[in-house]
C-alpha cells in the first residue's frame, strides 16, 4: 500500500505566476485519510465565520479570555478523498483545494522531520488534545501555531486580491517547525526563557521550512539550474524564507552577527538571523565539501567560493568555474546537495533532541551541532561549523534585553505556550459578554 497523493505548491501561486502544484505523495497510507482531510493526529477545517483567532483574546467589553479549540461551529468546504483515498483530484480554485493543500503541506513537512528524528512527533499539547486542529481563516492577517491549533489566515495585496496562507508551503512548514520544537525540545519555564530561545524558535522553524522545501524535486532542480551549483549566489533557495511580507525582511543568506544584538533587540525574527545565517552557510559549505570529496570541483574552487563572499570581483570567475563543473556532472551536484541537506537535517534534529529549553542560548545550539557532527561523522565538518558560528559571534556574544516589547509580540508568545488550565487565572466573562462573543461568529 502506497502513500496518499496531494497537489502541492512549493511557491504560492500569487508569488510566482509560473508556479504549478506538483503531485506529492505523503506517508499517510492510501485510504487512511478521511474527510477534512483528517486522520488520528490532525484535521483541517474551514470554520464558517470564525471571527477571531485562538489564543488570548480580549472580549467586546474588554475582558481577557482564553479561546482554544475545538471549533464548535459550522464548517465549509471540507476536502473529500477520491475512491482510492487520494486528494490530488483537488485543483487550484476548487472548493476544498485549500484544505487539502494545508493538510498535504503539514503532513509532508512532518514526514521529513519525523524521518530525521527517527520517530513520530508527539504533540506538546497531548495532555489535552489528541489531534491538531488546522483552521483556515480568510479574514485574519497572520498565521500561528499554539496549544492544539495551527491557524492560517491570509493577506491582501495592493490590488485587493486575497492571498491565503493555506497555499503558502513556506508559512505552513514554518508553523509546523514550531510544533516540532515544542514537541521535541519542549517549552522553557517562564523565568528560564532566554532571548536566544526565542531566536532559536524562529531560526529552527525557518530551517525546518527550508530543508522541507528542498525535498520537492523541482526546488533542487531549479536551484541548481539557476545557479549552476554556486549556492552563495542562489536566489531561489536563499530567498526562500523572505517571500512573504508576513515574514518580515529576512533571509537565510544574510550577514548579520550577534554584535548587533548585544545592546538589546526588538524582534525575535531579527535575532534569529545570525543563527539561520550560520546554518545556511554551513549547509552550503558541506555541499562544497561533498563536491570536492566526489571530485566534482577542485578544492581551490571551494576555497575561492569562500573568499568571493567578501570580494565581489571574484564572483564572475567563480561562476565560470561552476558553470563548467555543472555542465560536466549535473547529477553529481544534485546528489551532493541532497546529501548536504540530509546532514544538516540530521544535525538539527539531533540538536533538538539533546538541548534543554531552559536557559537555552545560541552557544548551546552550536555545541549540540558540533556534538552531532562528532557522533555522525567523527567531526568531519567541525571546523567549518565552528568557523561559521564564530563568524557570527555565536556563543561568544549574547543578546541583551528586549527593547520596547510590543504587546502583540508577548501576547503571541503566550498564545503558543498557554494551556487550558491558565484560563482559571482569568476573570470570568459576564453572561452579556459571553453572548456578544457567541453572536459575533
Ligand atoms: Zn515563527
Amino acid at each position: 500500500m502506497g502513500g496518499t497523493r496531494f497537489r502541492l505548491f512549493v511557491q504560492p501561486p500569487y508569488e510566482d505566476d509560473f508556479s504549478r502544484p506538483e503531485i506529492i505523495t505523503v506517508s499517510s497510507p492510501e485510504g487512511s485519510l478521511r474527510v477534512g482531510p483528517s486522520d488520528d493526529s490532525m484535521y483541517v477545517i474551514v470554520p464558517d465565520r470564525k471571527s477571531r483567532p485562538y489564543g488570548l483574546n480580549i472580549g467586546p467589553l474588554g475582558t481577557p479570555f482564553l479561546y482554544l479549540p475545538p471549533w464548535q461551529g459550522r464548517i465549509v468546504a471540507p476536502a473529500v478523498p477520491d475512491r482510492r483515498g487520494n486528494f490530488d483530484h483537488y485543483r487550484p480554485g476548487m472548493p476544498g483545494f485549500e484544505a487539502a493543500h494545508a493538510f498535504g503541506c503539514a503532513r509532508f513537512t512532518l514526514d521529513i522531520w519525523e524521518n530525521y528524528l527517527g520517530h513520530s512527533l508527539a504533540w506538546h499539547f497531548s495532555d489535552h488534545y489528541d489531534r491538531l486542529e488546522i483552521d483556515i481563516l480568510s479574514d485574519w492577517n497572520n498565521a500561528q501555531y499554539g496549544y492544539g491549533f495551527l491557524e492560517l489566515g491570509s493577506q491582501t495585496d495592493a490590488d485587493g486580491r486575497t492571498l491565503p496562507f493555506s497555499l503558502d508551503f513556506d508559512i505552513i512548514a514554518h508553523e509546523v517547525g514550531h510544533a516540532v520544537i515544542y514537541g521535541v525540545l519542549g517549552v522553557p519555564d517562564a523565568e528560564n526563557e532566554y532571548p536566544e530561545y526565542l531566536g532559536f524558535q524562529e531560526s529552527f522553524a525557518d530551517s525546518v521550512s527550508l530543508i522541507a522545501a528542498m525535498h520537492f524535486p523541482s526546488v533542487v532542480e531549479n536551484v541548481l539550474e539557476q545557479t549552476r551549483g554556486n549556492l552563495y549566489l542562489a536566489n531561489r533557495l536563499a530567498r526562500f524564507s523572505e517571500f512573504s511580507p508576513h515574514r518580515q525582511i529576512r533571509s537565510a543568506n544574510n550577514k548579520r552577527t550577534m554584535a548587533e544584538f548585544v545592546h538589546g533587540w526588538k524582534n525575535e525574527h531579527d535575532l534569529s538571523e545570525p543563527l539561520t545565517g550560520a546554518i545556511f552557510d554551513s549547509l552550503v559549505d558541506i555541499f562544497h565539501e561533498n563536491l570536492v570529496a566526489r571530485g566534482i570541483i577542485a578544492p581551490e574552487v571551494a576555497a575561492l567560493a569562500d573568499v568571493a563572499q567578501s570580494d565581489s570581483s571574484l564572483e564572475s570567475p567563480l561562476q565560470d568555474m561552476f558553470d563548467v563543473a555543472f555542465a560536466r556532472d549535473p547529477d553529481g551536484f544534485g546528489e551532493a546537495l541532497l546529501d548536504a541537506r540530509d546532514v544538516m537535517g540530521m544535525y538539527l534534529a539531533e540538536t533538538l533532541r539533546t538541548l534543554s529549553p531552559d536557559l537555552l542560548d545560541y552557544g548551546d545550539v552550536a555545541g549540540a551541532m558540533l556534538a552531532a557532527d562528532r557522533m555522525h561523522s567523527g567531526g568531519e565538518f567541525s571546523d567549518l561549523l565552528d568557523g561559521n558560528f564564530r563568524r557570527r559571534g555565536i556563543g561568544e556574544l549574547h543578546a541583551g534585553r528586549r527593547l520596547r516589547p510590543r504587546r502583540k509580540d508577548s501576547e503571541r508568545r503566550f498564545t503558543r505556550t498557554l494551556t487550558p488550565g491558565q484560563g482559571d487565572y482569568l476573570p470570568n466573562l459576564s453572561f452579556r459578554e459571553r453572548r456578544m462573543i457567541f453572536f459575533e461568529r
